[in-house]
């Protein structure tokens, strides 16, 4: 080895995470990464994996027995939903608001399903009126929406859409990579019946686990699925032969994201759940009363909003890209901005887990004032922050 400089430990720089995501990680979690591995048949994995799969059903707000987490990351979680749900040739809903439903709608389109929308612009949601009109007239086998709509920064209650599907017959896959944890997800209570999440938002772990839960309906309709699953490593009934029972070897689980999520979870609930969403409900308050002080708009209508990810609006003349670059280039403040339908038109500033406290709220808004600033924004005159 002539180069020993490159085989130095990595030592990454400083960050703090107000992005929609990866966000900041607990120093516990990181500590239960470093743990020793067991075998992945080990009655120790099996001990936490069952540990884990019980404060998913608490974070979810489900009994589902089968919850658990599919090794790999938000979309892995997509891809089983649909891979396991969505048969070619059949008639899929899809409430499209955003960049994630068309994702989904790409990954139905692979599996050959009749795919059809109903269309907002990015920001707004469907009312309970429109969503069972567009079901009744439609007659979906598979209604999917996203109720965190990361891209955008607003909030779909299920409730009329999951009353309407079951109606009609049909069952309800809901997107809740980024509520998961900072926020009621309700998958009972609203009637969601598959759903699907990532570690690395709302849950303040590292990416590359994807929490999910299958309610009894909807294992029913995969036990009498005649097509074969398409996707050999997301297939659900493979993996409940390893996950449950007889624990039949399937792929090997990773062990230290295991780790990590088990601590992550832990934290929560040391926290205690609910106290862990009213700390997300008023870190959103201040920041909105904050935002709006500084002269910049909400995106969405109040009563719509994510609570951990925010999309206030970038005022005009500023670059958004200016601002993201100061803020992380001398403050080590990583926030992104709007793509698609919302490029130049919002910043997207996630405060979760750790960040979602006064202290980091005054942190955060006296850069990103100064960073404004540098970018050519007036800042109000008399804006105590
Ligand atoms: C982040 C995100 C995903 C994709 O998750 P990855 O972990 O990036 O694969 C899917 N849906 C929503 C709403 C998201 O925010």
């Amino acid at each position: 080895m002539s180069d020993t400089k490159s085989y130095s430990p990595i030592n990454p720089p400083q960050r703090y995470l107000f992005g929609p995501g990866p966000t900041q990680v607990d120093s516990r979690v990181y500590q239960a990464m470093t743990k020793p591995i067991v075998g992945h048949l080990d009655p120790y994995f099996f001990q936490v994996l069952g540990d884990v799969r019980q404060t998913l059903r608490t974070v979810f707000g489900t009994k589902n027995e089968f919850t658990l987490a599919i090794s790999g990351t938000g979309s892995a979680g997509m891809e089983t939903a649909v891979g396991n749900f969505v048969e070619p040739g059949a008639k899929i809903g899809i409430f499209a608001n955003g960049f994630f439903c068309d994702r989904i709608t790409e990954m139905c389109k692979r599996h050959e399903a009749e795919v059809v929308r109903l269309e907002k612009p990015w920001g707004e949601v469907f009312s309970d009126a429109e969503a069972s009109e567009f079901i009744r007239r439609e007659k979906p086998g598979v209604v999917i929406y996203v109720q965190a709509e990361t891209s955008t920064g607003a909030f779909q209650d299920g409730t009329a859409i999951c009353a309407a599907a079951h109606d009609a017959g049909a069952i309800v896959i809901a997107d809740c990579v980024t509520s998961l944890g900072a926020m009621p997800v309700k998958i009972d209570a609203t009637g969601i019946d598959v759903a699907y999440s990532c570690s690395q938002k709302g849950l303040s772990c590292p990416p590359g686990l994807s929490p999910f839960t299958v309610s009894p309906r909807a294992m029913d309709r995969l036990k009498s699925r005649k097509a074969p699953i398409r996707e050999w490593y997301l297939d659900l009934r493979l993996l409940q032969d390893y996950y449950d029972g007889a624990h039949k070897y399937h792929h090997t689980a990773p062990i230290s994201m295991f780790y990590a999520l088990h601590q992550a979870l832990a934290n929560i609930m040391e926290e205690g759940v609910e106290q862990r969403w009213e700390r997300h409900y008023a870190a959103h308050k201040e920041f909105v009363r904050r935002i709006e002080a500084l002269g910049l708009p909400m995106h969405v209508a109040e009563e719509h909003r994510i609570w951990n990810l925010n999309t206030p609006r970038i005022p005009q003349g500023v670059n958004d890209t200016a601002v993201r670059k100061t803020l992380l280039e001398q403050d080590g403040i990583e926030i992104l901005g709007g793509f698609g339908q919302l490029a130049g038109k919002v910043f997207r500033i996630g405060v979760m887990g750790p960040l979602a406290t006064t202290d980091n709220l005054d942190f955060f808004f006296d850069r990103f004032s100064r960073a404004l600033a540098i970018a050519g924004y007036k800042v109000p005159a008399g804006v105590a922050h």
